[in-house]
């Protein structure tokens, strides 16, 4: 639901950014592209997410110009989903939610993030310690944490296991 206009923070950056990510699903399906993931059942079924809410997202997010659509089947037509450089920078983002999350709200971590280049855990503000350098999104290797189910039943799930990149498209085995 949009902020009222008469809100008093309504000129407010934030309160600009949570009129587009500020739903509770929006981030969550950003979340799971830069974790890879472009198509349309595998964020259905990694989300557990109603298929109506998904659409509607999927087309809010594509008009926002923070996924973009791209057809990788004609017949029949089929679409993928990927994250435009304008929701690329939104990792940040994420990756705070992550950390505030695990501090303040419990639980442990299910995916660790380290700098691909040398396997170094990122630092909380995205760097690596070890080059004192803010890591690039595409350096970023995603690796399973000690919270994350080792067998789980979904393929995509399954896939998210094995050490990748973000942005990396995601490759579910055929069953
Ligand atoms: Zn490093």
């Amino acid at each position: 639901m949009a902020l009222g206009k008469d809100y008093a923070t309504q000129e407010c950056s934030i309160a600009g950014a949570l009129e587009i990510v500020g739903e509770r699903w929006t981030l969550l399906i950003v979340r799971d592209a830069l974790y890879g993931i472009r198509r349309y059942n595998d964020f259905l079924v990694h989300l557990g997410i109603p298929r109506a809410v998904l659409a509607t997202r999927l087309q809010m997010l594509t008009d926002e110009g923070i996924l973009e659509k791209r057809r990788y089947q004609e017949s029949p037509p089929r679409d993928e989903y990927v994250l435009t450089d304008r929701g690329t920078t939104l990792w940040p983002t994420v990756r705070t939610l992550d950390l505030w999350g695990r501090k303040h709200t419990g639980g442990t971590a299910l995916r660790l993030f380290q700098h691909a280049e040398c396997r170094t855990e990122l630092g909380v503000y995205g760097e690596c310690p070890k080059c004192a350098t803010v890591v690039p999104v595409v350096d970023v290797l995603m690796v399973p944490g000690p919270g994350l189910d080792p067998d789980p039943a979904a393929p995509i799930s399954r896939a998210l296991l094995r050490p990748k990149r973000l942005l990396e498209p995601v490759m579910v085995d055929q069953a």
